[in-house]
């Protein structure tokens, strides 16, 4: 056994050195580039004194994104997990609720839905993009919940099902329109955790915004970055303005009185980290492209190997391949640990996927399907360093813009 442990890890990072990536050891998994006007915003912030929440740079951030997404109505956030929170109580999630979500997600999916006191509901997920499987779950709906007065009853436990958050893994768009139409059926509320998916596209869609509404992460590691922060997008304007409302503390608009008629919360995104946002959307495009190139760099160089596949964006889609991921085939589970520990070793950053909700001590207990597809793929999933100036060919390019940048300010 140790023998082919021995073999695979060799053979997987003697095509990782192949690559000719260009990038200094260690290799991260990602990493933010400030390549733009990352440098002159934040100066020009500083100077106006207006750091913190609400400042001219919020809205210009709101305003691009509804650009690049296409969504109506966009509400800048101070994270992602905070913008999940805010849209589980724009779709009506209150306590006992449950609310259906995949195990296999980032933890922060199903902590905002205890945030409300809601009850996660686990589905399981289909092989080919790693999220929600409609026929799955469209006939588990049939086996055990039933539709009444307007609501969605769980026969076993007789709770409200409220919502469904999918979220789109890696990028990689969930399939919207099969999902919504099982929610439309039940009266169901869809919301999407796309917090890695900007920049994706579910048929000609921007993701984010084809239910209720979505959430965004600009956290360090993924695709743009305001050093932490989110965004709602949603295409309802009450849902807009009740998200703004609850995301500046619940606070009754007027010029001096401290009047608040909700439980709100202090979700909304400083100036400083706005100005950041809106200097890495300009390269947003750039980014784009160099994922894209480097995903194609990795499919190509593992093409036809027997002991694995490289993650491809669904037919129906189009990724922003934020997190390359190589897939093991089900008889090479038992070289998943010491081929993650190898490449490591090797300073090749690469994760092994999150554990599954369910086997963490704090949700073992919530109901949950069959979740076999979920369970197939633990220990199988490998992320690759995936920073969008990987390839060589974007790297000259990225230290040059740099240089420059530094020098004018
Ligand atoms: C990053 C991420 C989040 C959380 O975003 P933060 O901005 O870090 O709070 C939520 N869900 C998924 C799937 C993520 O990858």
């Amino acid at each position: 056994m140790a023998e082919i442990n021995q073999k695979l890890s060799d053979k997987i990072i003697q095509v990782l050195e192949s690559l000719d990536l260009g990038a200094k050891k260690p290799i991260a998994l990602h990493e933010p580039r400030f390549t733009g006007n990352e440098w002159s915003y934040l100066n020009d912030c500083l100077g106006s004194g207006y750091v913190s929440s609400v400042g001219p740079f919020v809205s210009r951030f709101e305003n691009d994104l509804k650009k690049i997404t296409g969504a109506k109505y966009v509400i800048a956030t101070n994270s992602g997990t905070a913008a999940l929170h805010i849209n589980l109580l724009l779709a009506g999630v209150k306590r006992n609720h449950e609310v259906l979500t995949p195990a296999l997600s980032f933890i922060a999916t199903t902590n905002a839905i205890r945030y409300c006191q809601a009850i996660p509901h686990f589905v399981d997920i289909c092989h080919k993009n790693l999220a929600v499987d409609p026929n799955k779950l469209s006939e588990y709906l049939k086996s055990m919940a039933s539709y009444k007065n307007g609501q969605c009853i769980n026969r076993v436990t007789k709770r409200v099902i409220k919502a469904l958050c999918v979220t789109h893994i890696f990028g990689h768009p969930a399939d919207l329109a099969s999902l919504a139409n099982i929610c439309r059926e039940y009266e169901i509320e869809l919301l999407e955790d796309a917090a890695e998916a900007l920049g994706s596209y579910y048929q000609d869609n921007h993701v984010g915004h084809y239910g209720c509404a979505g959430a965004l992460s600009f956290n360090g590691n993924k695709i743009i970055t305001t050093g932490g922060g989110g965004a709602i997008l949603t295409n309802h304007r009450h849902l807009a303005e009740l998200a703004r409302h609850l995301t500046t503390q619940a606070k009754v608009p007027h010029a001096w009185n401290y009047e608040h008629d909700k439980l709100g919360f202090n979700y909304r995104m400083p100036n400083l980290n706005a100005a950041l946002g809106c200097a890495q959307l300009e390269n947003l495009t750039n980014f784009l492209l160099a994922k894209r190139s480097l995903a194609e760099t990795y499919q190509h160089a593992f093409f036809n190997m027997e002991e694995m596949y490289v993650m491809k964006e669904p037919m129906y889609a189009k990724s922003n391949y934020w997190l390359n991921a190589i897939i093991l085939t089900k008889a090479n589970i038992g070289e998943f640990e010491s081929l993650v520990n190898k490449l490591n070793e090797k300073q090749w950053s690469v994760r092994p996927l999150w554990m599954l909700h369910h086997r963490l001590p704090m949700y073992s207990c919530c109901p949950r399907m069959d979740l076999s597809a979920s369970e197939s793929f633990e220990n199988r999933v490998i992320n690759l360093p995936s920073s969008a100036f990987l390839n060589k060919e974007f790297q000259i390019e990225a230290s040059e813009n740099l240089c420059c940048d530094r020098i004018s300010c």
